[in-house]
């Protein structure tokens, strides 16, 4: 998505084969997080033997699942760690949106600071390292709430209660299933508190099972066993029932149906059988203009 002149780097942009758009062509390519719209190309990677994706090692694990990149082209960065790349030191912090994702920050010797957020939410992880982010010379913002106060919703836990209270209202789990719409990658602190609360693996699409088992640990909370009770689908399939065989759908009809999303705000053609919850791994209107604030940057790009 940016091409950093201050580094001659990129960030979650992959232009070696399709999108050749800068002349100058790096041999690190920093990756914030595996969603489909960060990882744009990524595969061509692996046609230039001298180039490394520098990501967390949960990044890594996805990319691994995702498009095949072996973990050799990795070059692991954990949050809160820095690595100096000679013409700049690179500080990784903990974006806060989905498992493994960072926000990058450049410092050069000439003491010029950029920040490029990736997507995040601001929370504690992100406060705790503001004195790194304060007074950038340039800020690459996540904006993806930040044009309407309508986006304001409240904090991924306390919506995590109110999720989990409908779960568990009278009638539903374990007597009906439920199904939760996520994607691929995201949304873990709801998953992984139902999974714990409920002490059950959640049933999830062939990929995302073997992502999580990748990433292993306490994140190995997924399963292939459709007789779970909870399950994880797209919210395609989960709002819209499309793309899916008889019998699956009849499961879903008769199901207890929950959206996580910040755009339930706008949803004005909700369907009434879908409960919609404002949950989002982005910051909401609030959180963007207060990070703003707080960077104090002299030029921002909204990415
Ligand atoms: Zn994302």
């Amino acid at each position: 998505m940016v091409f950093s002149k201050l580094s001659n780097s990129y960030f979650d942009e992959f232009p070696l084969r399709k999108r050749k758009k800068h002349s100058t062509s790096s041999d690190y390519y920093f990756l914030s997080h595996a969603h489909s719209d960060h990882t744009t190309g990524i595969k061509s990677i692996l046609s230039s033997p001298d180039s490394t994706i520098v990501c967390s090692k949960e990044t890594a694990a996805a990319i691994k699942v995702l498009h095949r990149i072996p973990k050799e082209k990795c070059l692991v960065i954990n949050k809160n760690q820095s690595l100096d790349f000679d013409d700049f030191v690179i500080h990784a912090i903990d974006a806060n949106h989905c498992l493994g994702s960072l926000m990058f920050v450049t410092e050069t010797p000439e003491n010029r600071k950029e920040v490029y957020t990736g997507d995040f939410r601001l929370g504690q992880p992100i406060l705790d390292e503001i004195e790194l982010i304060r007074d950038a010379d340039h800020l690459w913002l996540d904006y993806t709430y930040g044009k309407n106060p309508k986006y304001t919703f409240p904090s991924r836990k306390d919506l995590i209660s109110e999720i989990l209270s409908l779960m568990l209202a009278d009638g539903n789990y374990p007597q009906k299933e439920i199904w939760i719409a996520a994607y691929q990658i995201g949304k873990e602190k709801l998953l992984k508190t139902i999974s714990d609360a409920l002490k059950v693996k959640i049933f999830a699409p062939d990929k995302k099972v073997k992502i999580y088992k990748e990433i292993g640990g306490d994140w190995d909370i997924f399963t292939d066993d459709p007789e779970s009770g909870i399950c994880v689908e797209s919210r395609r399939r989960v709002e819209n029932l499309s793309g899916l065989d008889q019998q699956t759908e009849a499961r879903l009809i008769n199901s207890l149906r929950i959206s996580p999303t910040g755009w339930a705000i706008e949803l004005i053609s909700k369907r009434l059988d879908v409960h919609y919850f404002p949950y989002s791994d982005h910051c909401s209107y609030d959180e963007v203009h207060e990070f703003i604030g707080l960077v104090n940057a002299q030029e921002i790009t909204k990415i």
